[in-house]
């Protein structure tokens, strides 16, 4: 972009135009934390202490919270599925890049980037790993029908899925 981007308008189309299917600025008080996020990764979910970007390695509800509440503005997007950490990370620099130095971004799902994690050495791609949502114990649920978009659970194969991601503007 040619200006700094500023008007909710500007990061919304930034977020179409690096692939995703819709995008909001919300408030951060609307992105919902919950302490039961954790126990589903921890009771249920394989990819539970697989890497150091999901439980119990990633930030806790409470932390997220605090985090949250430093911000006073979120990017929220729907993204196709498996693109949402490469969006945010995306949005993340291009934003980061365009002053807004706090600029930080979470994606969806376990991380897909090694095949093994690499847990003594530190991340091997530091740059493009990142936690997702649940993994920081947002309720996604919650935040995305809160903000109008549209997720419900996932019964059958054909059922339709939703994956979110956020970057974190200032
Ligand atoms: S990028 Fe690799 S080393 Fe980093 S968190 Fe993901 S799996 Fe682990």
């Amino acid at each position: 972009m040619t200006r700094k981007a500023n008007r909710a308008n500007d990061f919304v189309q930034m977020a179409l135009d690096r692939g995703a299917v819709s995008a909001k600025m919300v408030k951060p008080s609307s992105v919902i934390t919950a302490a039961w996020v954790r126990w589903k990764c921890q009771f249920g979910c394989d990819g539970f202490g697989t890497s150091l970007v999901c439980p119990p390695h990633s930030p806790t509800p409470e932390e997220t919270r605090r985090v949250l509440d430093g911000y006073r503005r979120v990017l929220l997007f729907e993204s196709p599925r498996g693109r949402s950490r490469k969006i945010a990370v995306t949005l993340e620099r291009e934003i980061f890049l365009d002053g807004y130095y706090k600029a930080i971004g979470l994606g969806a799902g376990p991380c897909e980037l090694c095949e093994t994690c690499a847990f003594d050495e530190g991340c091997r791609h530091a740059e493009l790993a990142r936690p997702s949502m649940e993994a920081c114990g947002i309720d996604v649920y919650a935040t995305a029908r809160g903000n109008g978009f549209t997720i419900d659970v996932v019964r059958t194969r054909k059922d339709p899925q939703h994956y979110f991601g956020l970057v974190l503007v200032d």
